[in-house]
């Protein structure tokens, strides 16, 4: 095998991710720095196909956690357990991914309780240490071991956003919805549309992001439009499949749903 071979087996190990610009090397250089990361971004904007392309390709195992307003401190970093032989002590994913030097990836982190994004602290700064007071044991973050976490501005309210005391800690890197050129690769590559129904969507997605006077709590976001895209392509009527994939997913409300449709049928 030579090396051109090699290197296109390892590249097509990686999980794919088309560059909105230049968060990939910004994402390595916090890496090497040592620097959490915090990616602001809507829901369906590629965040997380984003951390799982970058650990692949900095060759660290991910550990990701979807935070939820449920999620206590125990749940990142561990708790005793009752078993056969007593209690044992169960690592939480944040204390794993500290020991095996991963990249950790708390998902909407601001549903986390208050309480438990605090944990994070030590972590995210310079002192790099997870202490676990259960046990008493302090974990040292190896070098490789990198903190990221996102959330989504647009949900963002008095009660949901993060202290100063956190978000200051970490490097910031705001992810938007992809330029349409790269957008079309996405739908292409994803879901195997072809160039023109690629443009189509791209097309329409941009209509519906413009549109401000509906009461949509969330737009079309790439994933939807890639959702179409894939059953577009599996036969689906490319109206039907808008409907399905687009406007029934983004509301519930029936006008909102119509003038969505119009858009749509305009746009088709
Ligand atoms: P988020 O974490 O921001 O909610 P995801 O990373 O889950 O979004 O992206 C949703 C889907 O959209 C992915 O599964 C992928 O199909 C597609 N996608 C979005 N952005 C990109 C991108 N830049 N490159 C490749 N795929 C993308």
């Amino acid at each position: 095998m030579d090396h051109s071979e090699l290197h296109r087996i390892a590249a097509a190990a990686l999980p794919f991710y088309a560059e909105q610009g230049g968060e990939a090397a910004l994402f390595e250089h916090a890496w090497r720095q040592r620097l959490p990361l915090l990616i602001k971004g809507p829901t369906g904007s590629g965040k997380t196909r984003f951390v799982e392309h970058m650990a692949a390709r900095l060759g660290r195992p991910l550990i990701t956690v979807s935070c939820h307003d449920d999620l206590a401190a125990a749940d990142l970093v561990g708790r005793h357990l009752l078993g056969a032989q007593g209690t044992v002590w169960a690592d939480g994913p944040l204390a794993r991914a500290v020991r095996q030097g991963a990249i950790c990836y708390l998902d909407e982190v601001v549903e986390a309780r208050k309480d438990t994004t605090v944990v994070l602290h030590p972590l995210a700064d310079d002192r790099r240490v997870l202490p676990i007071e259960r046990t008493g044991e302090q974990l040292t973050a190896p070098p490789e071991f990198m903190l990221v976490i996102s959330y989504n501005p647009g949900y963002q309210s008095l009660l949901k956003s993060l202290k100063p005391s956190t978000r200051q800690r970490f490097v910031a890197l705001t992810l938007g919805y992809p330029a349409p050129a790269v957008e079309e690769t996405i739908l292409r590559t994803e879901a195997g549309a072809s160039p023109q129904l690629a443009a189509t969507l791209v097309r329409l997605g941009t209509a519906l992001r413009q549109l401000t006077d509906q009461d949509l709590e969330e737009t079309a976001s790439t994933r939807l439009l890639v959702m179409a895209a894939r059953l577009a392509v599996s036969g689906v009527p490319l109206a039907a499949a808008c409907r399905a994939a687009i406007v029934d997913a983004l509301t519930d409300d029936a006008d909102t749903a119509a003038a969505l449709c119009e858009v749509v049928q305009a746009l088709l």
